[in-house]
């Protein structure tokens, strides 16, 4: 794989648009050693961000509830991430803001440490390559579980809690999966390392209630586009039991889109109707 680091192009970082190459942090960052800093993910579609407000003020409340505000508002981080995705003349891509504690400070409190802010874009058409949203991906469930809101704030999107979907992606990786199902600390369904997920359940849906991993902006959106389809959408505690009754199941997030799972462990779904609709929904109104 290519190494990002070596790239032409532009990173938008504290302010101003700083050579590819030349966008570095220091070791001795914060945010490296403990694990706090806060992202996004977002795509462009022809140049265009979907639901960029959405993102960049989950941004603000992601570094909020870590404790360290941005020191950019939101009108500031928009203008930055479309001058971002102009300058390197991105079309179709993805869009990585970041903020993060600097190396000012490395004691854990960090009350020295500024709060850094970077946003980087480049092409990255399907997580899991042109076919997959046609055929399926296969899912291994891990024994990593999602965490409890007594160790994180579930509703920030920091790095810390990636932790758990690296282990597992590593794990499943080796197995030959392609991402794994997450299960909560009680053993109900949570999501995939990054996507939230639905299963349909006799022409209903049904997606786990979000409340010990990211409730995604995807989910809403898919939420809003199934009910608009006239489907019926419940949020509901989820066994593995029941996840294999299921008819049909998909994961939903920025990156992955609508994509449809043929597998968990040895239970095999099929791409079906619902999803296949889903799908094309959302293609349509991403690229609309
Ligand atoms: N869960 C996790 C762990 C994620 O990383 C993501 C991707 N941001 C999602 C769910 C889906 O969130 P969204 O739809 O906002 O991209």
């Amino acid at each position: 794989m290519a190494d990002l680091a070596d790239r032409e192009g532009y990173i938008w970082m504290d302010g101003e648009l700083t050579p590819w190459r030349e966008s570095r942090v220091h070791v001795l960052t914060h945010g490296l050693h403990y694990g706090t800093s806060v992202f996004e993910g977002e795509r462009a579609y022809g140049g265009r961000i979907f639901k960029l407000t959405e993102h960049t003020e989950r941004l603000r409340r992601s570094a909020e509830l870590m404790s360290f505000p941005l020191p950019f508002d939101t009108a500031t981080l928009e203008r930055a991430t479309q001058e971002v995705v102009r300058v390197n003349g991105i079309q179709d891509g993805y869009v990585r803001p970041i903020a993060w504690l600097g190396s000012e400070d490395i004691g854990l409190s960090a009350e020295g440490a500024r709060v850094h802010v970077a946003i980087a874009t480049w092409s990255w058409p399907a997580v899991f390559g042109q076919e997959a949203q046609t055929r399926g991906i296969r899912l291994r469930t891990t024994q990593w579980t999602r965490m409890v809101g007594t160790m994180l704030p579930v509703k920030a999107k920091t790095a810390g809690v990636y932790a758990t979907g690296v282990l597992a992606r590593r794990e499943s990786a080796q197995a030959g999966f392609e991402d794994v199902l997450i299960l909560d600390h009680q053993g109900f369904v949570a999501e995939a390392s990054g996507a939230n997920l639905f299963l349909v359940e006799r022409g209903r849906l049904v997606t786990p209630i979000a409340d010990t991993f990211l409730d995604g902006i995807t989910r809403a959106v898919v939420i809003e586009l199934a009910r608009g389809l006239g489907l019926e959408v419940a949020e509901e505690r989820i066994t593995r039991a029941r996840l294999r009754e299921a008819d049909e199941v998909f994961l939903t997030g920025t990156a992955y889109e609508v994509q449809p799972v043929r597998e968990i462990d040895d239970r095999a779904y099929p791409v079906g109707a619902i999803s296949r609709r889903l799908v094309a929904a959302y293609q349509a109104l991403v690229r609309g």
